[in-house]
């Protein structure tokens, strides 16, 4: 394939997967990203100049995804991330002062449950895991790692067997209703609803399907030595052992296309870069919104703003803190957790009383904070408004105040130093993810046909091909970086005429616990 030229457009996570996975098969690759550095939503930010701050994803899991990435390129993950486990997998708080930690070891978090809500929700809990960690066996290899699948192709995949476990995954469920069966406790239906918040969703509306996130968190949770801007790093460091090109600092104004097929792309500047296929690692919705050259409009639909996923505004931030002690992931719930997706969904706004993320980012690994300060980056849900409506200081400081409040109520007191608070929202995601309306994760997942209404690699352009959290299988740093390994596999079919059976190189059909890393559509 060495004859065989790809411009990839952005560095993101799906963007530097397809790129490895290109250059593995001999392709010339050149990534060209509009920011100055790799990772897209997984960035750092400086505030007061200050030490970096992960101020994008925070919680790493799925941890084989990327040792296969590595290992079929000849590579290994621990060359170039370190990783370690994390004990406490979150912290979670209410403002009635209850506490309760969940463990990376069931049996521990059993035991906690049992004494922070009694034995029936204990056991309850071990349901939940039996049941979750059914839904992710069965869902892996027959949605999670296929090429975008449809409701009814899902069946033949997992056979006549493997049928009853299908329909047990309840996509006609709502998250929340399901969590009812396993979960008297209302902070509990709470603490294990907010995985929804992991495809940009509300619980309310999300399947119970969902629930196969609590089992990826369960399967580990780790650290990224030096933060997670190192996993980006990392992958654009192996890229470019690989021969990978990268040009940062400046945008593609458009994908070019000659003959039907797409050809190139046109940097902002106004020189071209000719190729024969290009990958879009950017929001599909810039696609149809004028980024694809020509009269008529290609690629396919763009998200409707009442379908995107969940935005968010964030705080980096060196704060000094004091009462409730934090772990490496805390979260900490208001009272009324339906309400607050109502208003983000149904009203689009934030509510009153907002539930609050916070990463400690320099308590890890039995490691607390060195002096007085700690960096933190603290997140809340908002709705994904951003090419509408723009967050000016005041509401900023409005949400804050109204944030800082539920922290308070939870006996956690947040005090920045001096000038050092990076705020960012709505608006600021649409300027970095340009026609994403600031969504954070593409569309949401709401609905029986959420999950099957993301794209699949193709884009409807010949030569166009799509990666990233906004496509199948879905957003989450494991998912974006699978979406843009089957972006790659699928140019490979094409470009060397075989479109089915041909697999990766190597390792790509390894086995990660029970199933396939890749099956052949
Ligand atoms: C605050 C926050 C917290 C999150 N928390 C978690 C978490 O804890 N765990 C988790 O797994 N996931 C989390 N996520 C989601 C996760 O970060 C994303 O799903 C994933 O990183 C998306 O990767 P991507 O491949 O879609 O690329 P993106 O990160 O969206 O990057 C796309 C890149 O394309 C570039 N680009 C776009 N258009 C152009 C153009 N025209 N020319 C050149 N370049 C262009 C952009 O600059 C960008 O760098 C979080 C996200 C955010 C923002």
């Amino acid at each position: 394939m060495s004859d065989h030229s790809v411009v990839v457009i952005g560095a993101g996570m799906g963007g530097l997967a397809a790129a490895i996975d290109l250059a593995t098969a001999g392709c010339r690759v050149t990534v060209v990203e509009k920011a100055a550095t790799p990772g897209g939503k997984m960035r750092q930010l400086h505030p007061g100049g200050g030490p970096g701050i992960d101020s994008g994803p925070t919680v790493f899991t799925m941890r084989w995804v990327f040792e296969s990435l590595f290992a079929d390129a000849g590579a290994s993950l621990s060359d170039y991330v370190t990783l370690g486990t994390a004990d406490v997998l979150a912290r979670h708080g209410w403002t009635d002062g209850s506490r309760l930690d969940l463990f990376a070891g069931m049996e521990r978090s059993i035991a906690a449950i049992g004494e922070f809500a009694g034995k029936a929700d204990a056991e309850g809990y071990r349901a939940f895991c039996a049941r979750s960690q059914a839904m992710y066996a069965v869902l892996r290899d027959s949605f999670i790692s296929a090429q975008r699948p449809g409701l009814f192709d899902m069946a033949p995949r997992v056979g006549l067997a493997g049928l009853p476990a299908l329909l047990a995954t309840a996509p006609h469920k709502t998250l929340w209703a399901e969590l009812g069966r396993y979960f008297r406790d209302p902070r509990l239906r709470q603490l294990f609803g907010r995985y929804a918040t992991y495809t940009g969703s509300s619980p309310f509306a999300a399947p119970a399907t969902l629930m196969l996130i609590a089992h990826v968190e369960k399967e580990g949770v780790w650290f990224v030595e030096g933060g997670m801007v190192n996993v980006a790093r990392g992958m654009e460091s192996l890229a470019g052992s690989l021969g990978v090109t990268f040009r940062y600092g400046e945008g593609v104004q458009a994908i070019l296309q000659t003959g039907g097929r797409a050809s190139g792309v046109r940097m902002e500047s106004g020189e071209m870069h000719k190729a024969d296929a290009v990958v879009f690692n950017g929001d599909i919705s810039a696609l149809r919104g004028g980024l694809i050259d020509g009269n008529r409009p290609l690629g396919p639909a763009p998200v409707v703003s009442r379908k995107r996923s969940l935005s968010a505004v964030t705080w980096s931030v060196a704060a000094r803190t004091r009462g409730f002690p934090l772990s490496h992931h805390s979260v900490l719930f208001s009272e009324n957790y339906r309400d607050e997706f109502r208003q983000v969904f149904g009203n689009q706004s934030i509510c009153e009383r907002p539930t609050v993320y916070v990463c400690a980012q320099d308590r890890y690994g039995g490691r607390s904070p060195s002096g007085e300060t700690e960096r933190l980056l603290l997140l809340v849900n908002a709705p994904a408004i951003g090419d509408r409506a723009s967050f000016d200081p005041a509401r900023v400081e409005e949400v804050r105040r109204r944030a800082w409040a539920v922290l308070e109520g939870c006996g956690l007191s947040v005090e920045p130093v001096g000038e050092a608070t990076i705020a960012t929202t709505p608006d600021d995601f649409e300027q970095l993810f340009p026609a994403s309306g600031g969504a954070l994760y593409g569309r949401s997942n709401h609905g029986l046909m959420g999950s099957f209404q993301r794209p699949g690699p193709e884009s409807g352009l010949e030569g166009l091909y799509l990666a990233g959290g906004g496509v199948h299988p879905g957003p989450g740093i494991p998912m974006a970086t699978l979406s843009g390994r089957l972006a790659a596999r699928r140019l490979l079919e094409k470009a060397r005429g075989v479109s089915s059976g041909w697999r990766l190189p190597q390792t790509a059909l390894r086995t990660a616990g029970s199933g396939a890393v890749f099956q052949t559509t």
